[in-house]
């Protein structure tokens, strides 16, 4: 069978075999960030609709379990941010219903700020959110969020939910060359990790081409070195190379990267 909906399973480091589900329909998202690998956001946008149908999502997740069905973990990521749609709940409850296979959410945390958000959200196993800004000038330069966002909004929603979620909350922090590298930058950006209290802290960097040509990548020992100043120490997840000498990443990127190999122009959005 062929899904419109879900692709992979690909191999994640820390996920194993994780089938995705992209809920965006396109390059959808409350964020432009510089060094996103799907490539630049067409519809930036914070208007939560059923931009793919629900049923439909959920009549592939049934057939790939009867037709498949072997996956460590099914995550929501994919071209744009899942939290967009407003059926993800619903989603996450129905694979519960079918199968013992945990769900991961992954992301970009800005609408934690609605409590249906954060109360669908919590459902999911795993939560991985993204946090690579210590302040609005930085959340600006990094994210490009979509107007009437926030830092501070977006941060009070991390923690409302931090407050509420019972399960397994990641963070991933993604450092930018120029952008939010220097240890100040990131001692600022581990103090608000560490208040999240997250089981995992990720450390991750540009590697694909990104949205933005002039976001550069960190240096793996600079990344090593900044590990160390979150608490719990980060992982570096940007650590392994493919067989071309290029650095490879996983999970956010690597589905983000399995998404684009698939068909990058499919992912556009004419007009939003
Ligand atoms: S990296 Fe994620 S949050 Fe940022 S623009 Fe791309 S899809 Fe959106």
């Amino acid at each position: 069978m062929t899904y419109r909906y879900l692709f992979g399973p690909v191999p994640s480091r820390r996920f194993g075999r994780s089938l995705g589900v992209d809920l965006a329909g396109g390059r959808r998202c409350s964020f432009d960030c510089v060094f996103c690998e799907v490539g630049k956001t067409d519809c930036l946008t914070r208007q939560r609709q059923e931009y793919v149908p629900t049923s439909a999502v959920i009549g592939e997740l049934r057939a790939w379990l009867a037709e498949d069905g072997v996956a460590d973990v099914i995550t929501l990521a994919g071209s744009g941010e899942p939290t967009l749609h407003t059926g993800f709940g619903e989603i996450i409850d129905a694979v519960h219903a079918s199968c013992k296979i945990p769900v991961a959410l992954l992301t970009n945390s800005s609408l934690l700020t609605e409590p249906g958000v954060r109360s669908a959200a919590a459902r999911a196993d795993i939560v991985k959110v993204s946090l690579g800004a210590w302040d609005e000038a930085s959340f600006e330069a990094l994210n490009h969020p979509v107007p009437g966002l926030t830092f501070a909004g977006v941060m009070q929603g991390l923690r409302l939910f931090r407050a509420q979620y019972q399960g397994r909350l990641w963070v991933e922090v993604m450092l930018v060359c120029g952008v939010n590298d220097v240890p100040w930058q990131v001692e600022r950006i581990a103090a608000l990790v560490a208040d999240l209290q997250p089981a995992t802290v990720q450390l991750n960097t540009v590697v694909r081409p990104p949205a933005f040509a002039d976001a550069e990548p960190l240096a793996d020992e600079s990344l090593e070195r900044l590990a160390a100043l979150f608490t719990p120490k980060a992982e570096v997840i940007v650590q392994h190379r493919g067989p071309e000498g290029r650095r490879r990443h996983d999970e956010h990127v690597e589905h983000l990267a399995g998404l684009s190999v698939r068909s990058a122009t499919s992912l556009r959005i004419p007009g939003c």
